[in-house]
């Protein structure tokens, strides 16, 4: 296989999975993203070829011109890795490089990653599903490709967790449209920065507060009954009915 996309997971290297370090411990080159964490960095061979093609917000490599440097990079027959944050199909536009690789008629093979949105909120102590809390979870994105935001009004259901990707520059909006759509302007809301990393930080919040709580890239928003939870304190809070 001469490209493998492989999910980095959310931050340290220990929350890879086995077949993605020995992948990454193999490869020729390796082409990485912003959100990939130096300790995972650090398990590709000393003399591999390491090829940044980070996207900050607002000063990006081109989609376009990445999926132009993984064809390339095919044809030279080396082993090529392609390292994504988290999962490299939620939010990793992992299939357009895929389907770009496969147009140019090159095989591409895939391992899964941990998405930050199922194990940012474990990070916190807070369980995404919860028996008589909480009994689905709803993943979206906070921002559009056009930059603008989502549509949150339909997604109200005090019976689900919602975790919201790339919400950070659209809280307030979010969190207006939510009330709108008939959640409690009290309901919980967790954010998780830089979750799994040394810089791990959580905020817990409310509904009507989040617009003007500081929040910095990346970062996960939790928004549900579930994120009055921290079941990782020795103290372990169960949510209580104060909202
Ligand atoms: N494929 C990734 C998501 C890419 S979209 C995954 O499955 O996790 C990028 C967004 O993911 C960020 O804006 C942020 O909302 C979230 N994110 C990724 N890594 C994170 C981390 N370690 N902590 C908190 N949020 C993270």
């Amino acid at each position: 296989m001469s490209v493998t996309l492989i999910g980095a997971g959310p931050g340290d290297a220990d929350l890879l999975t086995v077949r993605a370090a020995r992948l990454l411990g193999q490869a020729d080159v390796v082409v990485y993203d912003r959100l990939v964490d130096q300790s995972v960095l650090d398990l590709a061979r000393d003399d591999a070829e390491m090829i940044d093609v980070g996207k900050t917000p607002g000063r990006s490599s081109s989609q376009e011109s990445i999926n132009d440097i993984l064809v390339a990079l095919a044809a030279t027959g080396r082993s090529i890795v392609r390292l994504k944050g988290g999962d490299p199909f939620v939010f990793g536009r992992g299939g357009e490089e895929m389907m770009a690789l496969r147009a140019a008629g090159y095989a591409c093979d895939i391992v899964p990653g941990l998405s930050s949105s199922l194990s940012g909120p474990l990070a916190a102590g807070i369980p995404v599903t919860h028996r008589g809390v909480s009994r689905g979870v709803t993943i979206v994105t906070g921002h559009l490709l056009d930059g603008e935001c989502n549509s949150f009004e339909r997604l109200a259901n005090p019976d689900l967790t919602l975790v919201v990707l790339m919400g950070v520059a659209h809280r307030a909006e979010i969190a207006r449209q939510l009330i709108a759509g008939g959640l409690h302007d009290a309901t919980p809301v967790a954010v998780i920065e830089r979750a799994y990393t040394s810089t791990q930080r959580t905020i817990r919040t409310h509904l009507a507060a989040l617009a003007d709580t500081e929040i910095a890239n990346p970062a996960i928003i939790v928004i549900g009954a579930v994120a009055a939870l921290a079941l990782s304190r020795l103290s372990a809070e169960l949510a209580t009915a104060s909202w």
